[in-house]
Formats: C-alpha cells, sequence, structure tokens
C-alpha cells in the first residue's frame, strides 16, 4: 500500500485564505493591511522566481507588497542602510531579504540589522534564540511549514523518533528545535554523520533537507514512517526532485511529501502568517 501524500499546494492555499480572510476583517474595521518589503539583490533566476512567488502570494493575502530590485553592484553599506529605513517604517511590518545575496554581501550582518520584529523569516538569531527556549515567536518559515504538514496526518509526535538528515541554519537545525518542541526525540544528521543509514531506518518521522537529488534512499525508510522532504533539486531534464528517492519511499512510508507541491508552497504561506502575526504584534 502506498503512503498518503501530503498536498503542499492544498495547505498553503488554505492558510493563503485564512490569513486573506483576517486581512480583510482588519480592513473592514478600518485598519490598514499588512505590509511585507521583499529585498532582492542580483539576478539569480531562481531568487527571482522566489520574489515572484512571494508577491503573488502577498496579493492573495490582500497584503501591501513594496518591493526592492537592486543591482549586484549594492554595497553592504547600501543594503543595511535600506534595511534601517525599513525597521523604522511603521507602514512595513514584514521584511524579507532573499538570500543567497551576493558574495561582497556579508548576509549574518543584514539578517542581524534586520528588527526582529519585523523578521518574518525567522532567520534572526533572536527569533532562533526564542524557538530553541520554547517560546517562539517569529519561526523560520520552511521548518514551521514542515510542522503544520506533519501536523496534518494526525499523527501524534510526542515521544517518537524523528531524524533530520541536514543541519542548515534555514532548515535542519531549526526543523530539530521544531520538533523537540513538539516532544519528539530528535536526532540531526550532517555530512560528518556515521550510519546514516541505520538513522533513518530506525525513525518514525525523515525530515531531509539536504540539497542532494534522491539522497535519502526509499528501502531506509522504516515502514509506516512520515517522510518530509525539504529538497528542492533541479535535475540536468530541467524536472525537480526531493531529497528522497521518492517512488520507492513512498511505498513503505506512511505519508510524504512530493517535490514539487510539498514543503515548497508551505514556506510561503508561513511567511505570510508571520507577516500578519507581525502586524499584529506591531500593531496590536
Ligand atoms: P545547505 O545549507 O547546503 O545544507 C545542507 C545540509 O545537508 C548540511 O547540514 C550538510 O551537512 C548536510 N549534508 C550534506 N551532505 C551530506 C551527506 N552526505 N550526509 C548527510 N548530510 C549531508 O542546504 P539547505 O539550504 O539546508 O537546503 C537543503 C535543501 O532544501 C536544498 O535542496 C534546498 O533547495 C532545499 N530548501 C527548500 C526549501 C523549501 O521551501 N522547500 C527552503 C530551503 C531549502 P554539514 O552541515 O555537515 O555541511
Amino acid at each position: 500500500m502506498g503512503a498518503q501524500l501530503l498536498d503542499g499546494k492544498l495547505i498553503s492555499a488554505e492558510i493563503i485564505a485564512e490569513v486573506g480572510a483576517k486581512v480583510a476583517a482588519r480592513v473592514a474595521a478600518g485598519r490598514r493591511a499588512p505590509a511585507l518589503a521583499v529585498v532582492l539583490v542580483g539576478d539569480d533566476p531562481a531568487s527571482a522566481v522566489y520574489v515572484r512567488n512571494k508577491k503573488l502570494a502577498c496579493e492573495k493575502a490582500g497584503f501591501r507588497s513594496l518591493s526592492y530590485e537592486l543591482p549586484a553592484s549594492l554595497t553592504e553599506t547600501e543594503l543595511l542602510d535600506l534595511v534601517r529605513k525599513l525597521n523604522e517604517d511603521p507602514e512595513v511590518d514584514g521584511i524579507l531579504v532573499q538570500l543567497p545575496l551576493p558574495k561582497h554581501i556579508d548576509a549574518d550582518r543584514v539578517i542581524e540589522t534586520i528588527n526582529p520584529l519585523k523578521d518574518v523569516d525567522g532567520f534572526h538569531p533572536y527569533n532562533f534564540g526564542r524557538l530553541a527556549l520554547k517560546m517562539p515567536l517569529l519561526r523560520p518559515c520552511t521548518p514551521h511549514g514542515v510542522m503544520v504538514m506533519l501536523e496534518k496526518t494526525g499523527v501524534d509526535l510526542v515521544g517518537k523518533d524523528a531524524v533530520v538528515v541536514g543541519a542548515s541554519n534555514i532548515v535542519g537545525r531549526p526543523a530539530a528545535l521544531e520538533l523537540l518542541l513538539a516532544r519528539a526525540t530528535v536526532t540531526v544528521c550532517h555530512s560528518k554523520t556515521r550510519d546514516l543509514a541505520d538513522k533513518v531506518r530506525a525513525a518514525d518521522v525523515v525530515v531531509a533537507g539536504v540539497g542532494i537529488p534522491n539522497f535519502v534512499k526509499g528501502d531506509w525508510i522504516k515502514p509506516g514512517a512520515i517522510v518530509i522532504d525539504v529538497g528542492i533539486n533541479r535535475l540536468d531534464n530541467g524536472k525537480l526532485c526531493g531529497d528522497v528517492e521518492f517512488d520507492v519511499a513512498r511505498e513503505r512510508a506512511s505519508w510524504i511529501t512530493p517535490v514539487p507541491g510539498g514543503v515548497g508552497p508551505m514556506t510561503i504561506a508561513m511567511l505570510m502568517r508571520n507577516t500578519l502575526d507581525a502586524c499584529l504584534n506591531l500593531n496590536p
């Protein structure tokens, strides 16, 4: 029997519609709509697609979106000045600086300059630290989207063995903190992990964020496990695929996310939710 699919497109559309309904009610009550400032530096084609999708989601949610599309030659000082200006602008609730940034700009410094209350990506050390301390405020979007998908399975995560493959700051680490917050027992794997296959074989929940196509083999998946594939990899034939060997894994798992149409759309939905939350926190 094959796994049930977790349809990220559908869940994401539901969340954006919920956010949109709250925004409409707020506007009907005479308050302004939430506003998200999206900053894109340079001409990375994948980033341009992400930014376009984020702007489209803003429209659907009824947000005002402010777009700053800046040349790759922008200096770090100029970018920091823009971030500070947006921090101080009372009409702006959320600030998103699309990563990756050109090499001459220190992304960590940029993230740390964003007002944590407007950090709708949830990347600022303040927001990351709050998640680590079990008092999340603006949660990193992709791992938060993973948790919403897990919630949709109806499976109680308390005491489950979760394995996160990948330990990056935007995927693996915050996903591990989210799973810990949900009271799972969490193992975080990275490029130096030994006996990875055995660790995955023992997992009730597998979250993969590695960036290597089909890296997690389908026959590593414990029968009945839940598989969340965060990977988005473009193959030579132009098709997208995840980090998990989907066809084999799907025969063993109880629930699985497809790529595309899985975690990807959830990230944008959680960005919309964070922007509404930021607006409500800043302008109660
Ligand atoms: P990243 O920064 O390159 O991190 C990759 C992680 O995988 C690192 O922790 C690395 O370990 C680990 N890794 C690499 N090779 C490994 C191996 N052989 N065995 C075990 N672990 C290994 O990548 P990322 O930014 O987290 O992205 C991961 C994937 O998620 C990519 O496909 C990306 O496109 C996708 N992604 C999707 C979304 C979404 O919205 N769905 C959002 C963000 C990213 P070390 O720490 O030891 O280097």
